[in-house]
């Protein structure tokens, strides 16, 4: 048994991908979004799933994650939303893997490679409309086609866009926003060129914006049970996929006015029984969770004293009953009728739970439960 590990719960998974779908009309597609190991998640097990679920494409980050699923034996079309670099583009095109692209040179290298190769390369335009991140500014969509849509090795599957702040209760720049992809659009259509995939919508434009759904949607964190942030007019039912567990790797009794790690910065203000866990920030638990994170123990809240090292943290157990070395530790999910969630543990770092699902998501061990049998 490892000393901490990860529980993905696939059935969670699938109910979360059904509370996706159930909100697009019939003529909306879903692409699961799986870069990042599914945002720590683990993207071949999750992938597995998402393409049961329905997901009509993945979407990866990198070339080499489209190649992990395609060894896994996935044959779901998939998006790589970085683009491709030269070397890979062959196989890539091989592979029906779909480059994202943004670059007229990279549009140029594509249609060549797929001309060598006797086919024609799926690509979907990245479209800028104010994110200011990756994609042709939208004022520039009509002289990059000018060249793009002239490329013989090229067949425009789709047109992508992203928005900046779909996750804010206020709307007015996705609307801003959608303005844009929609002149956009216009400008391939006065071109006569199909688009036969439009797509701007992530989680929160699933929830939020259901007039902005076009022919795909590319959800992630709602896959895994988050909401995109704490402000979403029409949050979903969702169930959260991971959980973070370890043990109690030593349990002490200590007097009061004892110091605890390093830099002492916690003394026991009393006499104490205290826990020490074999999880650091090596494994994903941020050392800004020093003296501030909570665990579950015997299913109550136990705060972490002193600071987080590289592979332990120490929590106080003074006020839980019959706590015993080896006991269950949950860093994330639940315990008897307690829960933490990436929300409250992303506050207190600072950050999103998107990043705390990908830090917790590299510990090695992960287990997967749940899932559909006989995939
Ligand atoms: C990560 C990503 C998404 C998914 O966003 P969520 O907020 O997790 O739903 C969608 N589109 C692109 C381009 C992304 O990079």
């Amino acid at each position: 048994m490892p000393s901490s590990w990860i529980e993905i719960d696939l059935a969670a998974l699938r109910h979360n991908c059904r509370e996706a779908a159930r909100r697009l009309g019939e003529r909306t597609a879903m692409v699961g979004v799986v870069k990042s190991d599914a945002y720590g998640h683990g993207m071949v097990p999750v992938s597995r799933e998402l393409a049961a679920c329905g997901a009509k494409f993945l979407a990866v980050s990198k070339y080499w994650e489209a190649r992990e699923l395609r060894s896994a034996g996935i044959g779901v079309p998939i998006i790589v939303l970085l683009g491709l670099e030269r070397e890979d583009v062959e196989d890539a095109l091989c592979e029906e893997v779909r480059p994202v692209i943004f670059r007229i040179d990279h549009a140029r290298m594509i249609s060549e490679t797929a001309l060598g190769l006797g086919r024609r390369a799926m690509v979907h335009v990245k479209v800028d409309t104010g994110m200011g991140r990756l994609g042709v500014p939208w004022e520039d969509i009509a002289s990059f086609l000018d060249e793009a849509s002239l490329l013989p090795g090229l067949e425009i599957e789709g047109v992508l866009s992203h928005f900046a702040a779909a996750d804010e209760a206020d709307k007015a720049y996705c609307h801003d926003q959608l303005r844009c992809f929609q002149s956009v659009l216009e400008t391939f259509r006065e071109r006569g060129i199909p688009v036969p995939y439009a797509h701007i919508s992530n989680s929160a434009g699933v929830l939020d914006l259901p007039h902005a759904h076009f022919q795909l949607v590319r959800p992630g964190i709602m896959l895994y049970g988050s909401q995109p942030s704490s402000e979403l007019l029409q949050p979903g039912d969702l169930r959260p996929v991971m959980t973070f567990k370890s043990r109690i790797l030593q349990l002490k009794s200590m007097s009061g006015g004892r110091p605890i790690g390093y830099g002492r910065t916690y003394m026991t203000p009393r006499p104490s029984k205290v826990a020490t866990i074999p999880v650091g920030y090596d494994d994903g638990y941020s050392r800004r969770l020093s003296n501030r994170g909570v665990v579950l123990v015997r299913g109550h809240r136990a705060p972490v004293v002193g600071r987080v090292s590289m592979n332990m943290i120490t929590v106080d157990v003074t006020h839980i009953p019959d706590v015993q070395p080896d006991d269950e530790v949950v860093l994330l999910g639940r315990q008897g009728g307690e829960r933490i969630a990436a929300e409250e543990i992303a506050d207190l770092c600072d950050t999103i739970s998107y990043e705390i699902y990908c830090n917790f998501g590299k510990n090695r061990h992960k287990f997967f439960m749940g899932g559909v049998e006989g995939l």
